[in-house]
């Protein structure tokens, strides 16, 4: 069952009718805002819109939005996503057609699999499965949380490596090795955001707005009194606060990595969810948690995770290939950030 929440925060004003500029009041943009969960997440949305109805009509637009991008595209689970059937045809030998849409996605996850040395593998299903934390994080699972057994792991790892896919360029046509499993679980929140920026972009009753995907926000449009758009960066070593705040104009895609996201600890041992392939364990390059802004979701969403794995320096490096900024958060609490995001970042 989902929450439904609905809030008209500008209501006062709305409320200004007597001061005799009550038509011009009414077409304010003012902010609304909407909470909900579609992707097994909480969506948050504000929206900058003169009308309470064409802002309503926008919630509901981009609920379905993510509610298809899950069913019919990017879930493992559910029958009915391409991703599924895709993994279910992993060794049939005549592979399966893509859609141009995942074809595109899956291109840029492999072309960042180079780039990254590997790092950023969507391949890594197996291990993922195998070490299960979403579920054991989301309180999904019974019994004592254990370590996968070593030899267990390495069997999944042989059935991981993002080049021993075959992506047919002409048909868009996939090969998946026999017991491979794709996971765009480092992407697909990215590329939500990709898609709300657009359906942002053709609403035209909405002169600005900012929607979180469990943590990853897109930023729209411009706020009526001119101020930017703060988001705020969360402090790993207490998630309740923030290291410090984004101030960001315009539109702009916004993706962190934590190893305070989903995890398990044991005997005073954190297993978080991001996994360095060349380990098959959670990754462990001195970093707590990595924000990247991008104009694009999935860029941003894809570099945060793949930044995680490889640590500030090669992260950086590759953060700037893209074209992006990216600032790590360290174990020891110390912030490094590339030059592009000093403009954005103002600490606590
Ligand atoms: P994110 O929170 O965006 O960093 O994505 C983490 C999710 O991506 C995990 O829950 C896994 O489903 C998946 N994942 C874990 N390790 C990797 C990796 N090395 N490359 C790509 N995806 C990964
Ligand atoms: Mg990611």
């Amino acid at each position: 069952m989902k929450g439904f929440l609905w809030l008209a925060l500008g209501a006062a004003l709305l409320m200004c009718g007597g001061c005799g500029r009550e038509t011009g009041a009414l077409q304010e943009s003012v902010p609304r805002q909407y909470v909900d969960t579609a992707m097994g997440t909480v969506i948050q949305q504000t929206v900058y819109c003169a009308e309470a109805e064409a802002a309503q009509e926008f919630f509901g637009r981009a609920m379905e939005l993510l509610d298809s991008l899950e069913t019919d595209l990017l879930s493992w689970r559910l029958e009915s996503s391409e991703i599924y059937r895709v993994n279910a045809s992993a060794g049939n030998g005549e592979g399966t057609v893509l859609s141009e849409e995942l074809a595109d996605i899956l291109r840029q996850c492999l072309k960042l699999y180079r780039d990254s040395e590997g790092a950023f593998d969507v391949t890594i299903g197996p291990a993922v499965r195998l070490w299960n934390i979403d579920q054991w994080a989301a309180g999904q699972q019974e019994g004592e949380f254990l370590l996968p057994d070593q030899e267990e792991l390495e069997q999944a790892l042989k059935r991981c490596g993002s080049d021993r896919i075959v992506l047919k360029e002409e048909q868009a046509r996939i090969f998946l090795p026999e017991g491979m499993q794709l996971d765009l679980g480092a992407a697909g929140k990215g590329l939500s955001l990709e898609r709300l920026g657009s359906l942002l972009k053709g609403s035209p009753k909405i002169t600005g707005g900012v929607i979180s995907v469990g943590g990853s926000v897109v930023t729209y449009g411009v706020k009526p009194d001119g101020s930017s758009w703060r988001v705020g960066i969360t402090d790993p070593a207490d998630t309740s606060s923030n290291v410090g705040i984004l101030s960001l104009e315009g539109q702009w895609c916004i993706s962190t990595s934590g190893d305070y996201e989903r995890y398990v600890e044991v005997d005073g041992v954190r297993y978080h969810h991001i996994l360095d392939p060349s380990t098959g364990y959670p990754a462990d390059s001195g970093v707590r948690g990595v924000t990247v802004l991008s104009k694009e979701g999935l860029i941003s969403d894809m570099l945060s995770t793949a930044c995680f794995i490889l640590g500030p320096k090669k992260g950086m490096e590759l953060a700037r290939m893209y074209g992006a900024e990216a600032l790590f958060i360290l174990k020891d609490g110390e912030i490094v950030m590339s030059e592009g995001m000093k403009g954005y970042f103002s600490g606590r």
